[in-house]
């Protein structure tokens, strides 16, 4: 894996060129420190002026400029315009970069897709997939992004996160509607669960694609498995597309079609007559479903069946790739619902860039203001199965908590109001940093 290269590996915790050496009796101790012109600190208020200390990889203090002074020595300073903490992203599929501009769009069949996504799958290279990859984790640490939960169904994706600076977590995608399919499917992502982990990530956990695409047995096997590790993270596609809406409740459409199309047997042996939310309810699944990829078609009966560790996530890229109905956010805030960004994947995007995602849904939802905006990519998802103990925190810029950032520039001096920051044109990511380590810089 030559990944490692591509990466603008800059480690200023290890480098003499970067460090400051502060004598404290006997002791030395190398920090950074970030001074910003605005600063979003403990996941709560705008500060403007302040310094933020890191050491080892972790924030130290957080003073007003004025209160401290730095030694301000060779490169162990940033200034910077906005210092956030680093984004993240609730939904990709790296594996699927290759597909960019090659799939198609707009008010299509969501079956169409599948089968048009299944046709690329056959004719892609190995080697395409990992280069592609690659160059999608360049431009998730361009926009700012420093945890991803990516979910795949190859190994490549596996080493190549490893080797990146991104910190993550992996969930392993299942599709398999038959029985025979499914003993396969399942033996192979058991052995990959217990798979040694790199550092960088997290928690290892499983993607049962969707409803649709799951069928008994494999619902059977994972039921068996979640009773017994409930805290696995888990993440589902779910109540996603009309064509699905339609499925569920009639056994009809265009779902109905392709199944019968490829001589495949639908995922239920009856037609469930409700919500796909609803039928994994039935199916006793739900409860351990922590991430619900989508959600865009919801009941009543959905809404209140929604968890409190549960996380939806939107993915404003996706919606507007499929020109599908407004987004029902208001609804869901209303109720109290956590829900968050992901990027989803070039198969369904034309970027995975976060900090253009972010931007992006201050346009499509101009009711949130530009805290509510931050939110959905650091302190809510942060809050996600598997993040949420994570111990450095992350999501936040706090004394204790990761030193990951996404620290952004404009040309005008930074406004009070960060949706106003977010529109202005001049605004973009200046550099990104993970455990206190520059990952980006523009240049
Ligand atoms: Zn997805």
């Amino acid at each position: 894996m030559s990944s490692l290269r591509s990466f603008p590996y800059d480690s200023p915790m290890s480098s003499s060129r970067r460090t400051v050496t502060k004598r404290r009796g006997e002791q030395s101790e190398a920090r950074l420190y970030f001074a910003a012109k605005l600063a979003w600190v403990e996941g709560a208020t705008f500060r403007r002026n302040v310094i933020v200390t890191v050491k080892d990889g972790i924030i130290e203090a957080i003073d007003d400029a004025g209160e401290l002074s730095i030694p301000r020595v060779a490169e162990n300073v940033c200034d910077c315009d906005i210092l956030l903490p680093g984004f993240i992203n609730a939904h990709t599929h790296l594996e699927f970069c290759y597909c960019k501009s090659r799939l198609p769009r707009g008010n299509v069949p969501f079956s169409h897709w599948i089968e048009a996504i299944g046709q690329l799958k056959r004719t892609v290279r190995p080697n395409e997939i990992t280069r592609c990859a690659e160059s999608g984790v360049q431009e998730l640490l361009q926009g700012g992004c420093t945890t991803l939960i990516d979910c795949t169904t190859r190994p490549e994706i596996f080493s190549l996160l490893a080797t990146s600076p991104i910190r993550h977590i992996i969930l392993w995608e299942l599709i398999a509607l038959s029985s025979e399919q499914a003993e396969t499917v399942w033996q192979e992502v058991l052995e990959r669960l217990s798979l040694p982990r790199s550092p960088n990530c997290i928690a290892l956990g499983l993607n049962p694609h969707a409803p649709y695409s799951v069928g008994p047995h494999l619902r059977k096997l994972l039921r068996r498995f979640v009773e017994e590790n409930p805290h696995t993270p888990i993440g589902i596609h779910v109540g996603e597309s009309l064509d699905e809406k339609v499925f569920f409740e009639t056994g009809t459409g265009p779902f109905q079609e392709f199944l019968a199309r490829h001589d495949l047997d639908p995922a239920f042996t009856e037609v469930p007559r409700c919500s796909a939310g609803e039928f994994l309810c039935r199916e006793n699944l739900w409860e351990f479903c922590h991430y619900l990829y989508h959600l865009n078609y919801f009941t009543d009966n959905d809404l209140a069946a929604i968890l409190p560790f549960q996380t939806v996530v939107h993915c404003p890229t996706t919606h507007a790739y499929f020109s599908r109905a407004p987004f029902p956010l208001d609804t869901l805030l209303q109720r109290g619902v956590r829900v968050c960004l992901g990027s989803d994947s070039f198969a369904t995007a034309d970027t995975l860039n976060m900090f253009e995602i972010l931007r992006m849904a201050a346009r499509m939802y101009p009711q949130l203001g530009g805290t509510q905006l931050l939110e959905l990519v650091t302190t809510l998802p942060a809050r996600g199965v598997g993040l949420a103990d994570h111990n450095p925190p992350l999501g936040v810029i706090a004394p204790g908590a990761a030193a990951d950032f996404a620290i952004l520039k404009t040309a005008a001096p930074p406004s009070d109001d960060f949706r106003e920051i977010l529109l202005d044109p001049t605004t973009c990511v200046w550099a990104t940093y993970i455990g206190g380590r520059k990952v980006y810089e523009l240049r």
